[in-house]
């Protein structure tokens, strides 16, 4: 058996579903459990509509949500009442929204599950159309039970067992919707943003699969983000050590937490296109893999605040670690890159929520700075390990091009030298990088 997801684009149209379709009807023979996201922009739509309950144009988001997905029914000539019921019931959670005034993570993570629901529809659908005998499953129809941690879940680990025992015993290709799930209270969850992976990864665990891929609208993980550095490489290999890093660090091919559940399972993870199905994409697996080149790629995470907590008062006392992070703690925060001296500690975060009430209480026992507007860069590769001068070579192409440098961090692993820029200088810093390593 193989878990194949599909993202946003390869859903996007009429066109893309039909081609999707087809890759799906080409490898049958593997057994192919299919998670899908919702259609391009769908899942931004219905965030805006959860915000704008209140507001006009709730109802213009509502129209080109219906309009998106009827198009898409109608070039593919599908039975126009296939989403009748979603659009029905999406309605109705915008005006109940809108008397209760009340867009809380919960309700925002209910308006997000129609994105996947109604996807999965089509594309089961249009698979059914074409000969395939397939069926859409809501994620937790067949045991994908989370956390109740609305906008971040986690899966239970009743939900490994639940979903193996579900899936083994379908005869259908079951098309499965990504990024969401549901509490045991029955409450629907989401994942976080681009969660799909996710998703197949731990239902590409939950049942041994033997291969997790995820087809999207590039080649593979590639030496950059090609929107940066257009001539970026696919790679052809890498580490689970070595995307875990770069997915962390930005690279939005594939969720951070799509790494853990593949490789727990020792299960190798498969980047390809979907525009290029051909292609031989990336493959991620256990083991560090050979390259001539040291640096492997270049990752960037926009939308970082930098914090830097001073406490000389404390020089030589304990426990001043301790305090800071109990705070996180506190706050449900989790630290991106972190740098400490004996009495200060600068770190990152991707989020700005409660950021005062944090300042409030690091204030009470050190002075503190923040910066908003941060990028991390990141340099990723298994040969970094080894290899004396690289950290030398980053920062000098840096300085030569004048961008300025603002905290440091390798991990101990060693695979990566990271760093944080201001946002304007994010995308000259991965260019400049890209030249020095790649030569392009
Ligand atoms: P999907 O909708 O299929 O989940 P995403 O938009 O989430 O696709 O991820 C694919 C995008 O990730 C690419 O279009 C590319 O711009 C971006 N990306 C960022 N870093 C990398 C990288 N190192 N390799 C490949 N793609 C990357
Ligand atoms: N549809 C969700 C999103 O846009 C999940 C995903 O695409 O993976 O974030
Ligand atoms: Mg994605």
């Amino acid at each position: 058996m193989i878990i194949m997801k599909f993202g946003g684009t390869s859903v996007g149209s009429a066109d893309r579903i039909r081609n999707t379709c087809n890759i799906i009807k080409s490898n049958l023979k593997r057994k192919p459990i299919i998670v899908v996201s919702a259609v391009a922009k769908i899942t931004d739509g219905l965030i805006r509509l959860a915000k704008e309950c209140s507001t006009d144009h709730a109802a213009e988001t509502l129209k080109l949500i219906g309009e998106t997905h009827d198009k898409i029914i109608g070039e593919l000539r599908l039975d126009r009442r296939l989403l009748e019921q979603d659009f029905r019931d999406l309605r109705q959670l915008a005006d109940e929204t809108l008397k209760n005034r009340n867009n809380d993570e919960k309700t925002m993570d209910h308006f997000q599950s129609f994105g996947e629901q109604m996807s999965s529809k089509i594309v089961a659908a249009q698979l059914s159309k074409i000969g395939v005998k397939a069926k859409s499953f809501d994620s937790w129809e067949l045991g994908f039970l989370t956390d109740s941690e609305f906008g971040n879940a986690e899966p239970l680990d009743v939900a490994y067992a639940s979903l193996k025992g579900k899936i083994k015993k379908l005869s259908v290709v079951p098309v499965v919707t990504g990024f969401i799930g549901k509490t045991e209270e029955g409450e629907i969850t989401t994942l976080g943003r681009g969660g799909s992976d996710f998703s197949a990864a731990v239902i590409g665990a939950a049942i041994d699969a033997e291969e997790i891929q995820i087809w999207t609208d590039v080649d593979g993980m590639m030496s950059t983000d090609p929107k940066i550095v257009p001539r970026a490489r696919t790679l052809y290999a890498v580490s689970f050590a070595e995307a875990s890093e770069l997915a962390y660090f930005g690279a939005k091919v594939l969720h951070p937490k799509t790494i853990l559940p593949a490789m727990k399972k020792n299960i190798p993870v498969r980047v390809l296109n979907s525009f290029n199905p051909k292609g031989k994409g990336t493959t991620i697996v256990n083991k560090a893999v050979k390259s001539k080149e040291t640096v492997k790629a270049i990752a960037c995470k926009n939308n970082t605040t930098l914090i830097s907590v001073d406490s000389s008062r404390m020089l030589g006392s304990h426990g001043f670690m301790a305090r800071i992070f109990y705070i996180f703690d506190k706050f449900r925060k989790s630290i991106d890159v972190i740098s400490t001296s004996e009495v200060s500690v600068s770190l990152t975060l991707d989020d700005d929520e409660d950021i005062d009430d944090i300042v409030k209480e690091l204030r009470e026992f050190s002075s503190v700075e923040i910066s908003k507007n941060k990028s991390i860069v990141c340099v990723v590769g298994e040969g970094m390990r080894h290899m004396t001068g690289l950290a030398g070579r980053t920062f000098t192409a840096m300085g030569k091009n004048n961008i300025n440098i603002e905290m440091i961090s390798q991990g101990a692993s060693e695979i990566n030298i990271t760093f944080i820029v201001d946002s304007k200088d994010a995308a000259k810093a991965v260019q400049v990088l890209h030249r020095e390593y790649f030569g392009d």
